[in-house]
This record gives structure tokens, sequence and C-alpha cells, in this order.
């Protein structure tokens, strides 16, 4: 028995799952780690692995990064954690602001998931409206209204131009979800008029991940973001863009700059401190001011939205923000990832033509899926139905890898990553990995 195996036995009797995540565990038992360094990590049975996971993406500079480390450490001698404002948390705010794109007012928040629920909350609160729109195969956390149609089964995901709206959980108000969060199909402009149209005047905010990764790396056709932005802003929509997993990898200003599309709202997480717990929501100052206190009562108060929490910019994790950004603000970083993945790319287009396999790696800035089709994925009923819709292919060779010293997350249309600490040389070892997981695959 490995060492994990008995950790798992050890942890199920007093966790569910014996994960503190869902998508951490793994059939038969997960992995329980030691430590992690650059573009490596250790299981507690000692293996090496050179990682492709990095934190579900939020390890965008590379594990224990000494800049960022070094940041954590001296910000603890401050003794300040959560709950104070201080000149860090106030100039940090001024680096988001500047480092993207239209951005008037930044907010801290403890998760992505906490991030989306206060940008929905916003958008509601300023519109006065109570709807809002996401992409069918989109995951922007669990706040109840934006946790519908993520993984639909297909036989009840309605239409494909008008998907129906399927709440991801137990434990939600399915009826509440289905009348007030709409779904639409990803890279249909046309669609989303229609829709957008029909629910003009219940509407609050459409939310969009730019890439959706979420379900692999579904890319957008060339100008459909621009349609977006132009069919929510002719009917008086907001935008939102949630830019959790896309922020600061493409670009330092995430994938708004690198698109060149003017959101009114975005969400940031992971990426935006390598790893450390915070995020932030960033905005128009009208629209982000709704959140704000009544400074006009001597006591602070509630203004009109609410937002709060104790572990908004905690100081150990706003240092490494801090850090992480004068690290990204140069595009360095982003170069970095947005050449690494292209190589990737490349790699198994070359692969593939060898071979009787069709298979493809989509992406941006470090963050890629190995899709088994011949062409790009463009909406999420593409994308499951790759790979005979259970991810045969991609399981096997997740398995060879790993087995040799190379770790994915065994996901079907999973989102995988590298960062900064990630060398072109890591990229050929995955890519000879591959390519000898092709040849001794059956024919
Ligand atoms: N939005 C997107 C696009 C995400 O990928 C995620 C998490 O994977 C979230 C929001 C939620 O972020 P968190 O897991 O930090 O709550």
């Amino acid at each position: 028995m490995t060492k994990s195996q008995e950790m798992f036995q050890r942890a199920i009797k007093i966790i569910p799952g014996g994960v503190h995540s869902n998508a951490r565990y793994i059939s038969p038992y997960p992995l329980y780690f030691l430590k992690a360094e650059g573009n490596k990590i250790w299981d507690i049975d000692g293996n090496e692995y050179l990682d492709y996971f990095v934190n579900h993406g939020a390890i965008v500079l590379g594990h224990r990064y000494p800049k960022v480390e070094d940041a954590v450490r001296s910000q603890m001698e401050s003794g300040l954690a959560a709950g104070y404002e201080s000149e860090l948390t106030v100039s940090t705010t001024e680096d988001l602001v500047r480092i993207i794109p239209h951005a008037e007012m930044a907010r801290f928040a403890g998760s992505g998931s906490d991030a989306v629920m206060s940008a929905v909350h916003i958008a509601r609160g300023y519109t006065g409206r109570k709807k809002i729109l996401k992409t069918e195969g989109a995951w922007h956390g669990t706040y109840d209204y934006v946790c519908a149609s993520y993984r639909s089964p297909l036989a009840k995901a309605g239409p494909k131009k008008n998907p129906r709206t399927i709440p991801e959980s137990a434990g939600f108000v399915h009826e509440d979800i289905i009348k007030n969060t709409i779904v639409a199909p990803f890279n249909d402009s046309t669609a989303l008029e229609r829709i957008v149209k029909k629910n003009k005047r219940s509407l609050a905010a459409v939310i969009i991940e730019p890439i959706v990764h979420n379900s692999g790396a579904i890319m957008p056709k060339e100008s459909y973001l621009k349609s977006v932005r132009e069919i929510t802003e002719k009917n008086d929509i907001l935008l939102i863009f949630d830019e959790v997993i896309t922020g600061f990898r493409c670009a330092p200003g995430g994938a708004q700059q690198y698109y060149g599309i003017e959101a009114d709202i975005g969400t940031y997480g992971k990426a935006i401190a390598n790893g450390y717990p915070v995020a932030a929501i960033v905005g128009k100052k009208d629209i982000l001011e709704t959140s704000g206190p009544d400074v006009k009562s001597s006591v602070g108060g509630f203004g009109g939205v609410i937002y709060g929490g104790t572990f908004h910019a905690h100081h150990l994790a706003v240092a490494a923000c801090k850090t992480t950004m004068a690290d990204l603000k140069d595009g360095r970083v982003a170069k970095h990832l947005n050449n690494l993945t292209q190589i990737l790319a490349k790699g198994v287009e070359e692969i593939s033509k060898d071979t009787h396999l069709n298979m493809r790696v989509d992406g941006l800035g470090g963050e890629f899926t190995i899709y088994f089709t011949d062409h790009s994925p463009s909406n999420y009923r593409e994308a499951i139905t790759t790979d005979s819709g259970n991810g045969e292919k991609f399981l096997s060779l997740q398995k060879y890898l790993q087995s040799n010293g190379i770790r994915l997350l065994p996901r079907h249309i999973y989102h995988h990553g590298f960062s900064y600490s990630h060398t072109k040389d890591d990229i050929e070892r995955l890519l000879r990995g591959i390519r000898e997981w092709v040849n001794q695959s059956p024919k």
C-alpha cells in the first residue's frame, strides 16, 4: 500500500471524499503531497513530478518563488493578518488598477467564487435587475446563480442555440436559478443577441470566461468577444469578464488587454498572488462604488450592495500579490507563457500528424488542454463529446505521463497549466512523453 493510499484511508474518516475541494478527489484515491518547488512537486511517497497542474492555475511564477516568499516572510514581521487596512492594501490596489486596463477601482475578496458572487450582487444592485446570463460549459465558482450548466448532461441540455439552465448542485433553490440564470452557447453571437434582447428588461449582466478554460480551453472565435461587448453595450447590460484563470497570464492586464475588450467588471483570483489566497473585483468607479459603505454615516454602516469578509485583503496574500504584480507588469512572464504554449501546441500538432491519433493542444498564457479531436472545439457540446465523451485516451495518456514523473490532473476537458519557472526543456519533456505514449498505445 502506498503512503497516499494510507493517508486516504485516514482522511476519508473525517473529510468527505478525503479532500477539501471535490475537484481534488481522484479515483481510486487522490495523491497527497509533501512539497513543491519551482516547476516540481513531490508526493508523500517521495515521487517527484514535473507539475502541469500548478495549483489549478494559481502558480504563475513558480512554486516557492523566492521574491514572493521573501515578501510574505517580511510582511509577517508586521504582525498584521486580516481585518486591518494599511499602506500595503492601498498601494497594492493601486497596482491592480494600474495593470488592468479600464479598471478604475478594485476591492480584494477571499476567493474567486467570492469575487464572482460580489460581481453579480453589484451588477444587480447597480442595474436594479435580477437575471444573469452565462455561457454553457463555463465555471464561475460555487455561487448559486452562476453555478449552472457547467457539465450539463447532453440529453437534458436542451437545444444547442437555446440551452436549458441546469443547476449544478443539490442545496440550491433550483426554481430561482432556472428563472434568473440564463444560459447561452459560447462563440455564437447570433444566439447571444437573441437571448439578450429577449431578456433585456430583466438582465443585469453577462458573465463570461473569455477563454472557456473550465471546458479545457475553448478559444473565442475571431471577433466573438467584441460582439459580446457590442451586444451588451447596445442593450445596456453590464459585461463581467471572469478572469480568474486568464487573469495576468496571457497579458499583464489579462484577457481584457490581450483581446482589447473593455469589460465593466473583472474578477480575478488564482494567479493574482502566485498561489496565496486572495481574489479581486475590479471595474468602473460608478459601478464598484455601489458596494461601498455609507460614507456619510459616522460609523460607516452599509451602503447599497453588501461587501465584506474577515479575510478580505489578508496581508500575507496581499504582500504576495504586490510582488507577483511587480514581476508580471512588464509582460516578460506573459510572453514566456504564451511562447511555451505555442511550442507545446505545435509539438502536439507534429505528433498528431505522424500518428493515427487526432490530438491537439488549445490554450494561451500557460493554461492549456489536450483535446482528442481534429479541430478546436468552439463550444461546450463540441468539447464534451471529444475523446469518446469519456476522456479514455486522455486518461490513458495522463496515467502514462504520471508514471513517468509528469503530472497533469486526470480529468477529461480540464485546464492544465505551467508557470514562469517551467522551461522550454520542460515542454520538450512533456512532448517526448506524449510521443512515447502514442508509440506504445495500440493502433
Ligand atoms: N471563475 C473561474 C473562471 C474559475 O476557474 C474559478 C475556479 O476554478 C472560479 C471562478 C472560482 O474561484 P475559486 O476556486 O477561487 O473560488
